[in-house]
């Protein structure tokens, strides 16, 4: 559900039409409506209502610090994966102890900035990470608070390069060497393990995963209490996924209703992280048809945003669907639909159906708001759109487009 919807024959976001934003903030424009998500919060984090839980949003998937804002004045905590993340959710007005940290290749400096932030915990996805943890903690006269990211080997389903639960995948322990690792974590001063941590995968569509996965972590969770390591942060990780196409994913509310069952009586806080199933469908990427072409085999529509605008469709062949921002109910026709970056990949879309268009005319990329802006790159050293938030009829400009002068400014 979203509030990009056709009123009196044009598209608006919630209550003011796309073409006036695309006039007033050119094109290609980010549009996000503060409405929808707001709605996609509440409604994964209601669905754990039953349990002792924090909903950690995924920076990653939209860090604009207004977005991070709106998340944390509705109670969300945050999951990061940088020291850059943690600067900006700490500039968003997250609290420190509702921040938690994963990823594989932590540095020193970014440990001691998520140390000194006294954040919730550490993620941990590797020995050698741990005993870092441990030496700087220690050198800070800190604890860090720990929890091991477990690989349970369960196959997402997903695209491969989102799949993060596999033996072969480079994240997390496999649960052999997790309880040595605990063991070790017990033994270390600066080491409290107070947590057990796993994130499969993304746009999983269904919860089958998710509970093979917690059957395992619950057995392991079992035989940690009987050693007297004692668990109190369960973290699922995210990867609910949302419709971009024919997809029909699990309601957060079935998704909660699952792992309240099988969590339920448990002394353990629900950790989650989910990033596109919240911002996903929040915001759209506004492009102008710049040419058409046809070629024997193509009819091809070259638009102004491009793969560096919204590169997951060159990178996981993706799908995400067009509309158009002003239908003239014309007849359709099968299109590519490209941009300017000179690579056979910059695509958005390809033998897509679409009503027949002309130059000048706007499209709207719909589900851009998660890994769209924030996988953007300056490729071509094309300037980064610009970012607007609309909420009922009040626009904020939340990041300014890039100018020449931003491609150049660290250039010496
Ligand atoms: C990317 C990521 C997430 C969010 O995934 P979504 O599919 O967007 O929900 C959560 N946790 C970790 C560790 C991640 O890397």
């Amino acid at each position: 559900m979203h509030y990009f919807e056709y009123k009196n024959g044009s598209m608006h976001a919630e209550e003011v039409p796309v073409a006036d934003l695309a006039r007033e903030y050119g094109t290609p424009l980010y549009v996000y409506s503060a409405s929808t998500l707001r709605r996609h919060f509440k409604a994964f984090d209601s669905a754990f209502n039953g349990l002792e839980h924090l909903t950690c949003f995924s920076v990653k998937a939209n860090s604009n610090i207004s977005v991070l804002r709106m998340m944390a004045e509705l109670g969300g905590g945050m999951d990061i994966v940088s020291g850059g993340e943690l600067f900006r959710a700490l500039k968003a007005g997250v609290p420190g102890n509702k921040i938690v940290y994963s990823g594989v290749g932590k540095k020193d400096h970014e440990i001691r900035e998520a140390l000194a932030a006294d954040i919730l915990m550490f993620n941990v996805e590797s020995m050698q990470e741990l005993s870092r943890i441990n030496d700087i903690a220690l050198d800070m006269g800190r604890v860090a608070r720990i929890s091991f990211r477990i690989n349970p080997d369960v196959d997402p389903k997903t695209h491969p390069y989102i799949s993060t639960g596999m033996k072969k995948n480079k994240f997390g322990l496999d649960i052999e060497h997790s309880r040595k690792a605990y063991d070790l974590a017990l033994e270390l001063p600066g080491i409290d393990p107070v947590g057990m941590d796993c994130h499969i995968g993304s746009q999983l569509t269904s919860i089958e995963p998710f509970m093979e996965t917690l059957e395992k972590l619950l057995r392991f969770y079992n035989e940690l209490e009987e050693k007297g390591v004692h668990i109190r942060y369960l973290d699922l990780g995210g990867g609910l996924g949302i419709t971009y196409d024919q997809e029909e994913p699990p309601h957060p509310e079935e998704f909660g209703k699952a792992l309240t069952d099988a969590l339920n009586g448990l002394p353990l806080t629900l950790i989650l992280e989910p990033g596109r199933v919240i911002a996903g469908n929040m915001g759209i990427l506004v492009t102008e048809v710049q040419y058409l072409k046809s070629t024997p085999s193509k009819n091809f529509v070259i638009v102004d945003a491009a793969m560096n605008d919204l590169v997951r469709p060159a990178l996981y062949q993706s799908y995400h669907g067009i509309g158009e921002v002003e239908p003239r109910g014309r007849a359709c026709k099968v299109y590519d639909v490209v941009g300017p970056i000179c690579e056979t990949s910059d695509f958005l879309a390809r033998d897509r159906e679409l009503p027949e268009t002309e130059q000048g005319e706007l499209l709207a990329v719909y589900s851009a708001g998660a890994y769209g802006f924030t996988m953007a790159s300056n490729y071509n050293s094309r300037p980064r759109p610009a970012e607007v938030m609309v909420d009922g009829e009040k626009v904020s400009v939340i990041r300014k487009r890039e100018t020449y002068q931003d491609l150049v400014a660290l250039e010496l």
